[in-house]
């Protein structure tokens, strides 16, 4: 049966174009809202229930049937958005997500030479430390100097001709990757601005037409009106230590004399959200780390306190650790 609105059929004939099968993923939910963990890529993206119903149905027989009768359920319009929105994901956002393919890598385990290869030339992220030195004393840091075998933190940084390997290293092994992602971790990486400047531009001018991601993983403290406008133009995309609600953060995420950092985390958030809204929305992740006492009411809300009313989002997962 052909479907009223022309528009809404465009995106139900993409829809099944692109997801020939259901995508991978699985749902869950809270007294809050349902959610889907994508096992590709291992992010949890916050929904509603006609995105999850829409989800649920796709790469299945009768999809435009189902699509159909939820347009007549709840409204043409917001079945248009809910499927432009999951389109987009699928399409734009990152080539693994709500993929219908299992990742490629489980082949490579029984197969010396796939596996040298993938090595070689399919290279999917490389992260590197460019200092130990930090601005915060969170009580569960490794580098807190509370931990066995563990030392405290250095000022120690990587030098530029080590970062210059591992980025022509990165060149070198990304050659097959779709989008490979060149990572900075910490310590604090935004302490050492001009080595995060320096590996953009190496990798804007070495990987010429070549896709890739490049990650900062920050407590977002130290952040700067040019860090912000850099991290814009570039597209950067942050992963903010954010470990939940202020009496959930401030437990452990403190200052050296011991005070929360909860609100200028939130008011740096607010700044770049202020700075460009869809850079946010694209860009901006969250990374909790889930230390005692546990409530997950207490840590889920906060991945979606920043989203701005999305109905399917990127907000506050990634597998990625904190520390
Ligand atoms: S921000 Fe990260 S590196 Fe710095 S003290 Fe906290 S956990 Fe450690």
């Amino acid at each position: 049966m052909a479907l009223d609105n022309a528009v809404m059929e465009g995106l139900v004939e993409e829809a099944e174009r692109v997801f020939d099968r259901p995508p991978r993923y699985h749902a869950f939910r809270t007294a809050r809202r349902p959610y889907v963990y994508d096992t590709n890529t291992g992010r949890i993206l916050s929904t509603d229930s006609l995105g999850l119903s829409l989800l649920e149905a796709l790469g299945k027989p009768g999809f435009s049937r189902f699509a159909q009768d939820k347009a007549r359920e709840v409204g043409d319009d917001k079945v248009c958005v809910a499927l432009e929105k999951i389109l987009g994901l699928a399409t734009d956002h990152d080539p693994r997500l709500l993929s219908t393919e299992a990742p490629e890598i489980g082949r490579y385990c029984s197969n010396h030479d796939a596996y040298r290869h993938a090595l070689d030339a399919k290279l999917e992220q490389l992260c590197v430390v460019p200092t130990n030195a930090c601005d915060l004393d969170c009580h569960y840091c490794i580098y807190s100097g509370k931990h066995k075998n563990r030392t405290g933190h250095t000022t120690e940084t990587m030098t530029r001709n080590t970062l210059e390997s591992a980025l022509a290293y990165f060149v070198a092994h990304t050659a097959e990757t779709e989008l490979p992602a060149f990572g900075f971790y910490g310590g604090e990486p935004t302490l050492v601005f001009d080595q995060i400047k320096h590996a953009t531009s190496y990798l804007g001018r070495e990987m010429g037409n070549r896709k890739f991601n490049m990650t900062l993983n920050t407590n977002l403290v130290n952040v700067t009106d040019e860090m912000i406008d850099f991290f814009v133009e570039h597209g950067t995309n942050l992963f903010i230590s954010l470990d939940g609600p202020k009496h959930v953060h401030d437990r452990y995420r403190v200052f050296p004399d011991g005070s929360g950092t909860s609100s200028l985390v939130m008011d740096n958030l607010r700044r770049i959200r202020d700075r460009d809204a869809v850079y946010y929305e694209r860009h901006v992740s969250f990374l909790a780390t889930l230390a005692p006492p546990v409530w997950s009411h207490d840590v889920i809300p906060v991945g979606t306190t920043w989203a701005g009313g999305p109905c399917l989002d990127t907000r506050n997962a990634s597998n990625q650790p904190c520390v």
